[in-house]
């Protein structure tokens, strides 16, 4: 049952994920289910465990699992580390301190560096925390990407080279739930050990299957270490993807669709895929600007391309202003988490997205904005238009 008043038209689902799932995904997946275990599937199992490597920007392994995102965070850990570990964290953010709780849960002794949730992860940061570890007890480092509370991007690369320039071993485990297949990305080529993603932003799938791309070094971690580990045991489940199949019985349904998602991907090209979404990221920063607000990111070369988090001053309720946009224009927006509880908005501008996908979400937020009363100046939206009006 909608709570919304409007009854023509489609929903818009502005969230940083899950997205909209095209159309073409959807057919993709309506296929009677076969046997996991039957020739059909082996060639389904083969070719999507082959492209999905892409998006990852790796040649190595990359494990499928039937779970959300929040299992491939768990299974990143308890194949790498042993009871004690130390890990390294940063307080990016929500998605940060969730892992990094996870972690203290699983009984690893985690280091976790306060922020301010308006920054991402500083390499100088990492290097020196690195440096001082000389007895190189800290065994990983943990980084989110893009963290999709803020709107705030990491930059993973500088972190490999902060890593590299302190001649620390520590394995890097990184989350880019909110930011493959939307960002550029590339696991090999930063020395990425796990990459943890899910099905439900830039891939354009429906929530249920989510990843670990694992490097060489990071296998060999999983053969010494010693949490726990049974269902997320990398090992059984790269014997069984050798010949396209699974330990158990794998998400056949989304599968299809990851196949389709990933065909339209790579028809439109990663490097413009990355493009469009910076594009929309810009243009909607026009927008926030134009009206008057506050981008919630602070460093322009942390500003995401998969959602912006939009900052309001203290005397407006945020999520009040959300259930207007619900509730009149039957648009959802993100709403802030934890700490910004009340006091951001996001606006996911990420998967299946095109320039008037934008124009009418910003038009949404504009009009909500207005009617809830927030004091803003309407040539926001313009300035949003005369950016996409730009190639
Ligand atoms: N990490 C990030 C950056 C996320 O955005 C999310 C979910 O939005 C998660 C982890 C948790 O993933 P899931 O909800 O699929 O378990």
């Amino acid at each position: 049952m909608s709570v919304t008043t409007s009854t023509g038209g489609r929903h818009f689902l502005q969230i940083p994920g899950p997205t909209n799932v095209p159309d073409r995904v959807l057919r993709a997946m309506d296929f009677p289910t076969i046997d996991h275990r039957g020739p059909e599937f082996a060639a389904l199992g083969k070719e999507v465990l082959e492209a999905v490597k892409a998006p990852f920007g790796t040649t190595q392994p990359v494990i499928i699992y039937p779970a959300s995102g929040t299992g491939a965070w768990e299974a990143a850990l308890t194949n790498t580390l042993s009871p004690g570990d130390r890990v390294l964290c940063f307080e990016t953010g929500h998605f940060a301190t969730l892992w990094q709780k996870m972690a203290t849960e699983m009984g690893l002794e985690v280091d976790f560096v306060p922020g301010d949730w308006r920054h991402g992860v500083q390499p100088e940061a990492v290097q020196e925390k690195l440096a001082a570890d000389t007895g190189h007890a800290i065994k990983a480092v943990m980084v989110v990407h893009n963290e999709t509370s803020t709107g705030v991007t990491s930059r993973v690369g500088e972190v490999r080279q902060a890593i590299d320039a302190a001649g620390h071993p520590a394995l890097l485990l990184v989350d880019t739930i909110s930011s493959l297949g939307s960002i550029d990305y590339r696991h090999d080529e930063w020395g990425v050990d796990v990459t943890i993603s899910g099905s439900q932003k830039g891939l354009m799938l429906p929530p249920g299957i989510s990843f670990n791309a694992v490097s060489e070094k990071a296998l060999e971690a999983s053969r010494t270490a010693k949490l726990p580990k049974s269902y997320w045991n990398w090992e059984p489940i790269l014997a069984a993807n050798a010949n396209g199949f699974w330990p158990y019985t794998p998400a056949t349904n989304i599968l299809y669709g990851l196949k389709e998602a990933l065909k339209m991907l790579a028809e439109e090209g990663l490097p413009n895929v990355y493009a469009r979404h910076a594009r929309h990221a810009e243009a909607t920063r026009a927008a926030v600007r134009g009206w008057g607000l506050e981008v919630l990111a602070l460093d322009e070369r942390e500003y995401s391309g998969s959602l912006t988090a939009v900052l309001l001053s203290d005397e407006y309720d945020a999520d009040a202003v959300r259930e207007l946009i619900l509730r009149e224009y039957d648009m959802s927006l993100g709403a802030g988490l934890t700490k910004l509880a009340g006091k951001v908005f996001r606006i996911g501008h990420l998967g299946h997205f095109n320039d008037l996908t934008l124009a009418g979400t910003l038009a949404g937020v504009q009009m909500g904005l207005v009617r809830s009363g927030v004091k803003i100046d309407p040539t926001g939206l313009q300035s949003a238009l005369d950016r996409l009006q730009q190639p």
